[in-house]
């Protein structure tokens, strides 16, 4: 029985370290040192090789190191019937509601300005935006939207938020389903994205979307690079319907040097930093999810494959 983590693109080590601080007994393997395949019961993985996954006939669990999955799902020879989980954690709700906290007060108390006024030695003052005077959207009420939606709410700020299946929560005016959007983006003068990647998802921060939004509207995208079509944002820009936009997330990581996103006036740039899974904090669900997997148990935090998230 053992446990592979099957990692690109970041160091394992990180993970053995805390698996085994957790759990001294497991037997870890670390691909592409996988040993015998018959072995490997379980799978912990973030953008795992395509078709790598089938090599092992008695996997019962495939287990994403962060909270997305499409890095698993894209895979189109994933073996049939294993379950799927994810990370549900509430440090890295608290820290990506941090980041849009931070991202909203910036936008609010004109802060890019000050620093560039700084540069010039600058004193000119701007009244600051008021939270009731921000309409704030966001695109998905989940673990990691729903949060951010409560505690800007709880700063006083007009929260909006949109999600699939309807849903109440207090102090957020709330939206569903693609019939509910437009009215949800009318409101938008701050849009946030939060959504899963998923089939029906991907490209919606398109120019079509920008348009039903208040003219001058900010936006910030901390889901995942596919959710934008850049070439639309960059027009957006242009042309004033978007005044700016904040982006966590790239379609590709690490953005490369020539891409016009960098030295763009209008757009603040971090390397997917905005909740990174800390693996001390999530070591104790996926070993749990080790032997729940083992014995047959309800795992934590399974994924609907059926919706994609
Ligand atoms: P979650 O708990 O699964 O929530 C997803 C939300 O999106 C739900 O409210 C869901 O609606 C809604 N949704 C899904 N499909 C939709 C559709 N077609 N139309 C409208 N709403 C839809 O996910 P989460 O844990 O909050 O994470 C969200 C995403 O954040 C992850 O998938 C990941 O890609 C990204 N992320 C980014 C970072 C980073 O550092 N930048 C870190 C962690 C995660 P229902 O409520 O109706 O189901």
């Amino acid at each position: 029985m053992a446990l592979l983590i099957v990692i690109t693109g970041y160091q394992a080590n990180p993970w053995v370290s805390k698996l085994q601080a957790f759990e001294p007994k497991l037997d870890i393997r670390v691909w592409p040192e996988v040993g015998d395949p018959d072995e490997i019961d379980f799978a912990l993985t973030w953008r795992h090789p395509m078709g790598e996954l089938k090599k092992y006939r008695n996997l019962k669990c495939i287990a994403s190191m962060g909270a997305g999955v499409e890095h698993i799902l894209c895979d189109p020879d994933l073996p049939h019937g294993v379950p799927i989980t994810r990370i549900v954690e509430p440090s890295m709700s608290q820290s990506m509601s941090e980041y849009v906290i931070m991202v909203v007060l910036n936008y609010c108390r004109h802060n890019d300005l000050y620093r560039k006024q700084q540069i010039e030695k600058q004193w000119r003052v701007k009244i600051p935006i008021r939270a009731r005077d921000l309409g704030i959207g966001i695109m998905g009420l989940g673990q990691l939207g729903g949060d951010a939606a409560k505690k800007l709410s709880h700063l006083g700020f007009q929260v909006a938020g949109w999600c699939r299946t309807p849903k109440m929560m207090n102090g957020v005016i709330t939206y569903s389903g693609d019939n509910q959007l437009i009215e949800f983006l009318a409101h938008t003068r701050m849009l946030i994205c939060l959504l899963p990647l998923t089939a029906g998802t991907k490209d919606i921060l398109n120019l079509d979307l920008f348009n039903k939004l208040q003219r001058g509207a900010y936006l910030v995208n901390v889901a995942r690079g596919e959710h934008l079509v850049e070439e639309d944002l960059l027009e957006a820009l242009e042309t004033g319907q978007l005044s700016g936009a904040c982006l966590d997330v790239f379609r590709n990581e690490p953005l490369p040097e020539d891409h016009p996103f960098w030295r763009h006036p209008k757009i603040v740039i971090t390397p997917h930093i905005s909740s990174l899974t800390i693996p001390s904090a999530v070591v104790p669900q996926i070993i749990e999810n080790y032997h729940r997997a083992l014995s047959g148990n309800p795992l934590l935090n399974e994924v609907d494959v059926t919706q994609g998230y």
